[in-house]
């Protein structure tokens, strides 16, 4: 069964695999292992959307990817958020907290990288539609963002 949305969840962003996100246009912040463990078995992994906040900053719209992580043989979980916005620079270590408010589709192979990437785009512009909604644009909001470092757990 599927898990009730919104999902919030934070953690520090660490380095990726090196799978050239970024060079795609695309970065995607990664969570630990040790985040990724944490999330829940009855989110499945597929393309969700939501909103996400670095540090104390504003809250963006974002993409995300639960996916099998081929490092591992794809037996662990890889957890990647691509914040719409553009950053100055990069956030490795920072704090990155996500409301996950919808989803998407299933993770999919693609034949080309022009087919990942196109995809991905109609992701991006499907998630910005439905995050304007009031059901959605409302968890812009969540107290999540906004409670002090330390005093808040995984889905509060
Ligand atoms: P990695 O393999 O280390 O995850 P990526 O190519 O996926 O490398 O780039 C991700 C990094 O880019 C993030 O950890 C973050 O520091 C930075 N970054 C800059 N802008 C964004 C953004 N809009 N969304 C996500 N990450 C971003
Ligand atoms: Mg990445």
């Amino acid at each position: 069964a599927m898990r009730r949305l919104p999902y919030c969840h934070r953690g520090e962003v660490v380095k990726g695999f090196g799978r050239g996100s970024k060079e795609l246009g695309i970065p995607t912040a990664n969570f630990s292992e040790e985040v990724v463990e944490c999330f829940p078995s009855d989110i499945s992994t597929g393309i969700y959307y939501g909103w996400a906040c670095v540090g104390n900053g504003d809250v963006h719209k974002m993409v995300l990817s639960i996916g099998w992580n081929p490092f591992y043989k794809n037996i662990k979980k890889s957890v990647e958020t691509h914040i719409i916005h553009t950053f100055k620079e990069d956030f490795y270590g920072e704090i990155l907290r996500i409301v996950i408010t919808g989803y998407i589709r299933p993770e999919k192979n693609f034949d080309s990288l022009e087919a990942l990437i196109s995809a991905i785009h109609e992701d991006i512009e499907e998630a910005k539609r439905q995050l304007d909604l009031p059901e959605h644009l409302k968890y812009k909001e969540h107290s999540f963002f906004h409670l002090p470092e330390g005093k808040i757990a995984n889905n509060h």
